[in-house]
């Protein structure tokens, strides 16, 4: 294999890679702390700098830890304040309260390249002019030869593009673009991998397999990692644990199925996709998942608990299931509009019933959990 680009210049421009360098200005763990990542009550603020100016608090006192070797996700909508945390961390955006800690030591002070992280963006930021290989390599560029082309070789096959060494970047597609983007983010073997977004710019079906994919190349290679996505399939597909944020806050830091099956709050629920609350008792909600009701026919035991009168407004073949749109005039509601929920067909007919039809949904509970009023 021939490496033909000279070592690249070291300037103080923000390109990702710069990121990668050795981290040798981070010391060893300070004795009797847990290692890894971890926040302190950080607040990340934008502007504020005038009197008429109050600014934009993003992270509004955040705190979590990342163990060695873990992956969390950071869950939460748009403009919720994920890529300001990600960013204090990598060191990007100045912390206007709290710490940032790797190993017990605080970051402040310590220069975004210094700190040993990796970063990766939604667009993998390639070098248009380097081919596949050039690209991988550039954040080991003072790695021996021999070593270095190890290394390429290596997590090309980690991200499934074992024999890409020559190709040009410009034939690639969108999802071998991110998986160069990731296998050189990985190359320098950074303490901690930042991820923002990395699949959004993809479409849905490539997004779920490289979410599968990316998932089983940090684990192949062991690397700690935060990702931020605002989309809770792919935050539970890749991550160990999911911090689930909304206005600058976390709301909820759990294991996907422990998340899903208990979330702390209405809030919670509702991003996860919780489709409706029914009040249980004065203190808490039945929160009814995306597949927690099933249709059944309008001759069903009308009095049973969890089961109501339904409307078919209509039905789609998805995902193996018929997925039937219903109004229900659901308890608690006081006369409101009915709801309008998806609950599955019972049965195998795939045409599902037609617009008008009239049944009676039921709950599943295995579909549904219990969150605070
Ligand atoms: P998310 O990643 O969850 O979409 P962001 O961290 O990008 O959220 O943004 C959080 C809040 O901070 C938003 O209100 C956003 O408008 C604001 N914000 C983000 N970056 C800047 C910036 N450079 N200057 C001013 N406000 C910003």
């Amino acid at each position: 294999m021939v490496q033909t680009d000279p070592a690249p210049a070291r300037t103080a421009s923000p390109e990702p890679s710069r990121l990668d360098a050795a981290p040798d200005a981070v010391p060893d763990p300070v004795p009797g702390e847990g290692g890894g990542l971890a926040v302190r009550d950080v607040v990340v603020r934008y502007g504020g700098g005038t009197r008429t100016d109050p600014g934009t608090t993003a992270v509004a006192g955040v705190t979590l830890d990342v163990a060695p070797g873990e992956v969390l996700a950071l869950l939460g909508p748009s403009g919720c304040g994920k890529s300001s945390l990600l960013r204090a961390v990598a060191g990007l955006e100045p912390v206007a309260a709290g710490e940032v800690r790797w190993d017990g030591r605080d970051l402040a002070g310590v220069a975004v390249h210094r700190r040993g992280f990796g970063l990766m963006f939604q667009d993998g930021q390639l070098f248009p002019h380097r081919d596949v290989a050039g690209n991988v390599a550039y954040g080991i560029a003072r790695v021996p030869r021999a070593e270095r082309d190890a290394r390429v070789t290596e997590l090309l096959d980690v991200v499934g593009l074992a024999g890409y060494e020559r190709r040009a970047v410009a034939t690639l597609s969108g999802g071998e673009r991110q998986r160069v983007a990731l296998a050189r983010s990985l190359a320098p073997r950074p303490r901690l991998l930042l991820l923002d977004e990395p699949l959004s710019a993809l479409d849905r079906g490539l997004r779920e397999r490289l979410a599968l994919d990316l998932r089983e190349a940090l684990r192949a290679t062991g690397t700690t990692a935060v990702f931020v996505t605002h989309d809770h399939d792919e935050a539970f597909t890749v991550a160990d644990r999911v911090a689930v944020m909304d206005a600058g806050r976390l709301l909820q830091v759990a294991p996907p199925e422990d998340l899903w099956r208990a979330p702390a709050s209405r809030r919670v629920a509702e991003f996860l996709g919780y489709q409706a609350f029914v009040p249980r008792g004065a203190e808490s909600l039945l929160a009814i998942g995306p597949r927690g009701l099933r249709l059944a026919p309008a001759s069903g035991d009308a009095s049973a608990d969890g089961t109501w009168d339904a409307t078919v407004v209509g039905s789609v073949f998805r995902r193996g299931a018929v997925e039937v749109t219903v109004d229900v005039d659901l308890p608690g509601t006081d006369g409101g509009a009915p709801a309008r929920l998806v609950a599955l067909a019972a049965g195998d007919d795939a045409a599902g019933p037609g617009p008008g039809d009239r049944g009676r949904v039921v709950v599943d509970p295995a579909g549904c959990a219990v969150v605070p009023a």
